[in-house]
């Protein structure tokens, strides 16, 4: 099995179909058939555009409102990421997104630390001689109408929490230019501050010039930034600043940023020295696993072993993590 480490996963496109029934039932909803509750949790092949993936979180978020709930979420996610052969990752979400029954976005956050915790005294009892897998999470600050105050809060939790389950911040939801990054720049400029690493969500539904503005509030890891491709001059940029990409093959497919996997430039750019890493952004709404990933861009561009080994290196340099972790992760290759 190969050891994997994903640095872009969201929690609420990647809660587990077998969670969602157990939670399902325990609220007393009506159960699907299967082939229905797959239809409201993943994109079909004919997904449209972006605001199509987006929708398909809503039935999953509804099901994140309280504290026990988010726990279950967390723990049997974060044991299914163990079974399929990760070793490190970085699980991200926005609290304020599940506060819509009285959670603060600081009992959110430590609900999903709860979570983690019980996962590591589990992975501790399991008999297993596969390496540990290690896990922190990303605050999501998000790209809505009137949430100022909300964002500025997560800012507040994300410095507090720091070190302690917390490793960095994010900026999530629809690229478009109504929401451009630049009017994100004081909450940024505050985590700078307070020495909070982030990434930033851009150059997917938008084009370089998204890119560009994270660069330009002292992102070090863009959220896919796959679009550089159209911008030579950017690519050149990100080779010379060491900016990481977090790359996600399907969940670009299903937002039409491509439409087949054969030309997805990961190899590419990662040959042209772009700090380049796999990642599968939401399992669940894409239908996919980070294996799976790795084999199908095997299979459609040629990915070899030693391409792999660069990515993981590359996870492991953009991680937010402590050396001592790097070190153990480098010590797993
Ligand atoms: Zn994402």
């Amino acid at each position: 099995m190969k050891k994997l480490i994903d640095l872009h996963l969201h929690l609420d496109g990647s809660v587990p179909v077998d969670t969602i029934k157990e939670l399902m039932i325990k609220h007393e909803m009506p159960m699907l058939e299967a082939a229905s509750l797959r239809k409201k949790l993943s994109v079909s092949p004919q997904c449209h555009d972006l605001n199509e993936f987006l929708e398909k979180f809503s039935f999953a978020v509804n099901l994140m409102q309280t504290a026990a709930d988010l726990r279950l979420i967390t723990f049997e996610l974060l044991k299914k990421l163990k079974r399929e052969g990760l070793v490190y990752v970085e699980i991200r979400f926005a609290p304020q997104l599940h506060t819509e029954q009285g959670l603060t976005q600081e009992e959110v956050v430590r609900a999903v630390i709860s979570g983690l915790d019980q996962f590591l005294i589990w992975q501790k009892e399991q008999s297993s001689s596969s390496p540990d897998l290690h896990a922190t999470f990303l605050l999501c600050l998000m790209r809505l109408k009137g949430n100022d105050e909300a964002n500025q809060e997560t800012v507040t939790i994300a410095k507090k929490f720091l070190g302690q389950g917390v490793s960095g911040l994010d900026l999530a939801g629809a690229e478009m230019l109504e929401f451009a990054i630049r009017q994100y720049a004081a909450l940024f400029q505050e985590a700078r501050a307070a020495q909070v690493p982030f990434t930033i969500h851009a150059g997917e539904a938008m084009g370089p010039e998204s890119i560009r503005e994270a660069l330009a509030l002292g992102a070090k890891r863009i959220g896919h930034g796959i679009r550089c491709i159209e911008d030579q001059a950017l690519v050149d940029k990100l080779i010379a600043d060491k900016i990481t990409l977090e790359c996600c093959a399907t969940s670009n497919l299903n937002t039409k940023v491509f439409d087949q996997l054969d030309h997805y430039p990961v190899r590419r750019l990662l040959h042209e020295g772009v700090k380049v890493t796999l990642n599968s952004d939401d399992m669940t709404v894409s239908n996919i696993n980070l294996p799976h990933e790795y084999d199908l861009l095997e299979e459609k561009t040629g990915l070899t072993r030693q391409d792999e080994r660069q990515l993981y290196l590359n996870a492991v340099n953009a991680a937010f993590c402590s050396a001592r972790e790097k070190e153990r992760l480098l010590s797993l290759i």
